[in-house]
């Protein structure tokens, strides 16, 4: 079942997948998307639109 540690609620963090920039932080609901999250969006390290990935 769920971990305890470090699982707060499905809180994750996006991370540009170029320069490791933790730019974006997102939920997520476990039961649905057990997943990684990938999701292409604006990194201003990058100044362009990047892949982000789930991150611990
Ligand atoms: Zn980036």
């Amino acid at each position: 079942m769920a971990k305890k540690k470090g699982d707060i609620r499905g809180v994750i963090t996006l991370a540009c997948t170029e320069c490791q920039e933790r730019t974006y932080t997102s939920q997520k609901n476990k039961k649905n998307d057990t997943q990684r999250l990938e999701i292409k969006k604006y990194c201003p390290r990058c100044r362009t639109h990047k892949v982000h990935k789930e991150t611990k």
